[in-house]
């Protein structure tokens, strides 16, 4: 597929990245299909990270992604998934390569500026989670 999700997490947002962020996102050659600036619910959070549910993090996880606003984003490229999740970096920014918005932006493992899907299957979901299908396709 040629889609994939992204959140900038309330981190990013709080520290006024917003702008440099989707900078280098068009700039890497994704399009962007859809976007809206919105906030969590704890319960929504809770929801979006339900696989996460029995890790140590989940509690700190839903706490933070709940508590500000977010931009939340379809993206469009060839090989969408696996490019963005390059482009964004490690999940701990300490181990992001130089030049990832992570190593950019993120401050700490959990605080770490933007999400990106992991599978064509979840980025769907994850897009139907904050849009319908019309906003995107
Ligand atoms: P994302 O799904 O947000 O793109 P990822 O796939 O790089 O991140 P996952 O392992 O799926 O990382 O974890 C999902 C999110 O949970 C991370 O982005 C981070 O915000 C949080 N997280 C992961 N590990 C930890 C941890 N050890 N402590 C606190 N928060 C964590």
């Amino acid at each position: 597929s040629n889609i994939t999700f992204t959140m900038i997490k309330p981190d990013a947002v709080r520290a006024g990245n917003i702008g440099a962020i989707l900078q280098q996102i068009t700039d890497a050659g994704f399009a962007i299909k859809a976007m809206k600036f919105t906030q969590l619910s704890m319960d929504e959070a809770k929801k979006f990270y339900e696989v996460h549910a029995g890790r140590p993090f989940y509690g700190e996880l839903v706490e933070f992604m709940s508590s500000g606003p977010i931009v939340a984003a379809v993206l469009e490229k060839e090989n969408a998934v696996a490019d963005f999740r390059e482009l964004i970096g490690n999940t701990n920014p300490a181990d992001a390569k130089i030049g990832t918005i992570r190593q950019k932006y993120a401050n700490s493992v959990g605080e770490n500026a933007v999400h990106g899907s992991d599978s064509d299957e979840n980025a769907l979901i994850e897009a139907n989670f904050h849009f319908s299908g019309r906003d995107f396709f």
